[in-house]
């Protein structure tokens, strides 16, 4: 009689960080020998993972765990929500069970719980590089988890704890794995990439019987070995930080930084208490361009935190106008229950946040218009992401998936998802640039 595999769902809501938990629960099912549904009714049990970051985000997670409920009944809950209090319990009683994030272990002892593991040697097999849910040709790749810091607008400490880095060699190995799957950029995610090793004193580790430190700059340098683009994100500007700008500059890594600023003004840095925030950001921004002229930098502002006035946010655009930032994103500030900001005096009216958004916005259109526009008539090299008959959707080293634009290629012949071409720019808007193969 053939014997049925049990069948696990899966649902991924949240960040990268969630995305690469997911990719390793997704792992370890299938190379225990689950299958995985790709619906409710077919599964014997649901695994929901969830975010916990702002409201929206929990309202979207608590609908996700509702519906798996309802539609199936058998449901694990995991990630970020997961961490925050026994809301998730009290919504719904009758989930199985309830994890935080960052616990495929937890995960996987309630799984063999209530869907005990299948014992066929042959449906263990799973490749190397694990399950990925990213499109074949690019991957994330997450080097530590939680975070040191203390910014007052963000739980994630409290949800994902302090500082944990990944041995250097696990994470080397892991990269290794990607690319010889055939992924041709590592995106380099952590909740703050250049605190890496912090925790282990940037210990010394190995990777292919040499030692390699525990440490940003070393990590670069060795993934830069494997020939696939290496992008650097959420990298927060402390001294040695320029240490990796000059491999941009020699062209081993991809000329990108990702540097969450938030804001300009002192005051507000403090009060959000961000890291790196005594340095002269714009001097640096100079310096970082003097080393590599093609680098692109991208950030992300808050506008609104409590106690902004109209001179500080003045300060904000004034610094936006003078920084000329090639990807910015901006949120109004939004009070996540349990961020110690909700406790700080004279908070912005909402029209007042929203407002200052639209300026701010409006400035950086402008600004990333004009950048764009100068790359007309220059040639880039750009990795395919989709193609259709009429032209392949790319990305340059000035754009990362998911968060900057894009590059359209016209006539894009053989060209498939995974290819690197050499494309010439002939049109720009404010986001995104058309372009000829060559
Ligand atoms: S650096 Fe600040 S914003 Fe980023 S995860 Fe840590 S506490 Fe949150």
């Amino acid at each position: 009689m053939p014997r049925t595999i049990p069948k696990v769902g899966f649902v991924s809501l949240g960040c990268p960080k969630a995305l690469v938990d997911s990719e390793r629960i997704l792992t370890r099912l299938r190379a225990e020998g689950y299958l995985i549904a790709p619906r409710y009714e077919d599964a014997d049990l649901v695994v929901v993972n969830t975010c916990g970051f702002i409201d929206s985000a929990i309202d979207e997670s608590l609908e996700a765990i509702g519906e798996a409920v309802a539609e199936n009944g058998k449901v694990i809950v995991t990630g970020c929500l997961g961490a925050k209090g026994d809301i998730v319990r009290k919504t719904y009683p009758r989930v199985l069970a309830v994890t935080g994030p960052h616990a495929t272990e937890d995960v996987m002892q309630a799984v063999h719980f209530h869907l005990p593991q299948p014992h066929d040697p042959f449906t263990s097999l799973v490749p190397p590089q694990g399950v990925k849910l990213t499109p074949a040709h690019y991957a994330y790749l997450k080097i530590a988890e939680g975070c040191n810091h203390r910014c007052t607008f963000c739980i994630i400490p409290s949800l994902r704890g302090d500082l944990v880095s990944r041995p250097v060699g696990e994470v080397m190995q892991e990269a290794e794995n990607l690319v010889r799957a055939g992924v041709k950029e590592l995106l380099v995610i952590s909740q703050d990439t250049s605190a890496y090793g912090v925790d282990v004193r940037y210990r010394t580790g190995f990777w292919r019987g040499r030692p390699l430190k525990t440490r940003m700059t070393a990590l670069a340098g060795a993934l830069a070995e494997l020939g696939a683009w290496v992008r650097l994100h959420y990298v927060y500007p402390y001294p040695h930080v320029d240490e990796v700008v000059p491999l941009m500059a020699e062209g081993r890594i991809l000329p990108y930084l990702d540097v969450p600023f938030q804001h300009a003004s002192r005051r507000i840095l403090k009060l959000m208490k961000r890291p790196a925030n005594t340095g002269n950001t714009l001097e640096r921004i100079r310096e970082w361009r003097r080393m590599c002229p093609e680098i692109t930098i991208r950030s992300t502002f808050i506008v609104g935190f409590p106690g902004e006035t109209e001179t500080e946010f003045a300060e904000l655009l004034a610094f936006l106008e003078e920084a000329q930032l090639d990807r910015v994103g901006c949120f109004a500030y939004s009070p996540v229950a349990g961020a110690a900001a909700n406790a700080l005096p004279d908070p912005v009216p909402d029209e007042v946040k929203e407002e200052r958004r639209a300026r701010f916005m409006h400035c950086q259109e402008k600004i990333s218009a004009a950048r764009l526009r100068n790359k007309i008539g220059r040639i880039l090299t750009v990795l395919i992401d989709e193609v259709d008959d009429a032209k392949a959707v790319a990305r340059s080293s000035a754009d990362a998936p998911e968060i900057d634009g894009s590059v359209f290629v016209r006539n894009p012949g053989k060209l498939k998802p995974g290819d690197f071409a050499r494309v010439k720019v002939t049109r720009s808007d404010t986001h995104d640039l058309w372009a000829e193969a060559l």
